[in-house]
């Protein structure tokens, strides 16, 4: 299919093609003609289908033909992050190039004086993380009463980090009439919830089964002594020769530390966590994409929403607690159809989450195992050899034919003894029927 057959305006369709997109991807053939038509939607996808597209192509053109008045909130788009709201943002000035409508993005970190000044010029569409969006409302800076169109993106991640509340004070303030659409990585109740009181029969769209990793990445993982991981992460860097590296750690203070050991090995690298300012967090961003630093360290909060282009290659320092968070954490390499690696260090007392991970996808990841670190003088060489673990999707199948098997065995045990037992009735009641013989 190719977009100009999803009915989208000539200015839209010259901003994709500037972009380079030969076609639209999966969701953005489904929710595009779906949104054009005024329905809500429930959109199962992760980062890096093309999710970003598929809401704000559609929203666009519904703008830009909608009768409202102009330069008034008539859309709002909710994300769980400010990496994630300057990210659509962005889109939306993007696809919108050729539009004469104005986007605005609002989140916290920054002064709110800019944000003021630019809701007074008057605005079409805001991007906004809840807490700020809420603080302007509370100030009156902004009124919400216009909106058409809201868009939840990263639904999942919002209710993750308690924008539970924020969310449906901010609901309270929209008009009951309004179309809606919810995207979601992972669903849950709670989604499932939201999505029932705030939807109107929505279309579902799924474009990957859930809670399953792209199938792009490559999946592997090196067995590996705690006190080893740093000297194994900088030796994989470096003879590897990874230009652009994202590592997730599960803690800022671990975040600090690894950047400043990677930094002492002669690796480039940076740390972006929830303690650093918005300004910190943004020149690292842009220094990791324009490639100044080799290696970008992150915790999970920090790095939700991140879109970097054509990622190759994302490390697992620390596995994650949550089995779904890895998902999304290798969700940010092999994005839209590129190739990409995801490469976990993992130490004996995390083997218990590997298991949750593996049970979670159904498989299993391929595994080296280091059996040390040795220096030859350059360079730090990695001792492996495969081990073999069982796949839990098989171990799972035999589990299955074992309980199958003893269930089929106890039948047939229940049914012999029941057999005997209506023989050895039969032979009494045939000697009841024969006392006198
Ligand atoms: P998203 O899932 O919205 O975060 O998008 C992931 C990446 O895919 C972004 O870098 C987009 O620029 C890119 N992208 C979006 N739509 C297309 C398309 N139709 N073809 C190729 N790349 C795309």
């Amino acid at each position: 299919m190719a977009f100009s057959a999803l009915g989208l305006s000539a200015e839209l369709l010259r901003a994709v093609a500037a972009q380079g997109y030969a076609r639209p991807t999966p969701i953005q053939s489904q929710a595009i003609p779906a949104v054009l038509s005024r329905r809500d939607i429930l959109a199962g996808a992760q980062t890096g289908t093309g999710k970003t597209a598929a809401f704000t192509l559609p929203m666009l053109q519904l703008l830009s033909e909608s009768t409202g008045q102009h330069h008034l909130p008539r859309s709002l788009v909710l994300t769980p992050t400010r990496e994630l709201a300057a990210q659509v943002g962005e889109s939306v000035s993007t696809y919108g190039r050729h539009l004469p409508l104005r986007s605005m993005q609002i989140f916290g970190g920054v002064g709110m004086g800019p944000q003021l000044a630019q809701l007074r010029r008057g605005v079409d569409i805001i991007v906004a993380t809840p807490g700020r969006l809420l603080d302007h409302a509370g100030q009156h800076n902004v009124d919400l009463s216009t909106i058409e169109l809201l868009v939840l993106d990263e639904a999942d991640r919002m209710l993750d980090m308690g924008f539970i509340h924020d969310i449906r004070r901010i609901v309270n303030l929209l008009p009951r009439e309004r179309q809606n659409l919810l995207f979601s990585a992972t669903y849950s109740r709670e989604i499932e919830q939201l999505a029932k009181g705030l939807l109107n029969h929505p279309q579902r769209i799924e474009v990957a089964p859930r809670n399953t990793a792209a199938e792009t990445v490559k999946q592997l993982m090196y067995s590996v002594a705690k006190e080893q991981k740093r000297a194994l992460l900088s030796h994989l860097i470096r003879c590897g020769d990874w230009q652009q590296v994202l590592v997730f750690t599960r803690t800022k203070h671990g975040a600090n530390r690894l950047a400043q050991q990677l930094e002492r090995d002669g690796i480039t690298a940076a740390a972006i966590h929830g303690n650093k300012s918005q300004g910190a967090r943004t020149r690292a961003l842009a220094d990791f994409k324009r490639g100044a630093v080799r290696t970008l360290v992150a915790t999970d909060i920090a790095a939700r929403g991140l879109d970097i282009d054509r990622l190759p290659q994302v490390v697992n320092f620390e596995l994650p607690h949550v089995p779904e968070d890895y998902v999304h954490r290798i969700g940010r390499t092999g994005r839209a159809g590129a190739e990409g690696t995801a490469i976990s260090l993992v130490c004996a007392d995390e083997r218990a989450l590997l298991v949750g991970i593996e049970k979670l996808l159904e498989r299993r990841i391929k595994c080296e195992v280091v059996t040390g670190l040795e220096n030859d003088g350059a360079t730090t060489v990695a001792l492996r050899s495969n081990e073999r673990r069982p796949n839990p999707e098989h171990v799972q199948r035999k589990k299955h034919a074992r309980t199958q098997s003893s269930n089929r065995d106890r039948a047939a045990r229940d049914a012999a003894s029941r057999h005997r037992g209506r023989g050895s009735r039969t032979a009494n009641s045939g000697n009841k029927r024969s006392p006198g013989i």
